[in-house]
């Protein structure tokens, strides 16, 4: 099931999306952005991080075993989407979760919970610049047989 999702606005942070500059890692960056960035391929969906992650997850169930994602944990105070970033999702399990993609480039960007009165949200960690993403610590969850940590 794919649904069409229009931006919600800014929360805590605020992310001006134009014009952008570039990173070295090929990363768009807002002018002025002093949190860490997700951002996916072409640039049209960007996340703001509080901090960067200690850790991150690679899961084995079916679902995140076939996107190839690795997750990084946030509350929802604790990013936010920028403004302007279109996005379809899809979800199953229940419909308990949405899992967002670029609606221009494709990317898994984040995940959702339907329930408002969870607050946890999930960031693909493979969107940061490689050394977020090589400083945290990788764990391994076996979503696949009850999702318990392997390490
Ligand atoms: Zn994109």
């Amino acid at each position: 099931m794919t649904t069409r999702h229009e931006p919600s606005p800014p929360s805590r942070f605020s992310i001006a999306m134009a014009p952008q500059r570039t990173y070295e890692s090929g990363l768009r960056v807002a002018p002025g952005l002093e949190h860490p960035l997700a951002s996916c391929h072409c640039g049209a969906v960007c996340i703001a991080l509080v901090s960067p992650p200690s850790e991150v997850t690679a899961c084995n169930c079916s679902l995140c075993a076939s996107y190839g994602a690795l997750w990084a944990y946030y509350t929802a105070d604790d990013i936010v989407v920028a403004a302007g970033a279109r996005t379809d999702t899809y979800a199953c399990n229940g419909q308990r979760v949405d899992f967002h993609r670029c609606s221009v480039c494709g990317c898994l960007t984040h995940w959702v919970p339907r329930d408002p009165r969870r607050g946890r949200r999930g960031i693909n960690a493979r969107l940061l610049p490689p050394h977020w993403l090589e400083r945290a610590r990788l764990r391994h969850r076996d979503g696949a047989n009850g999702g318990e940590y392997l390490d």
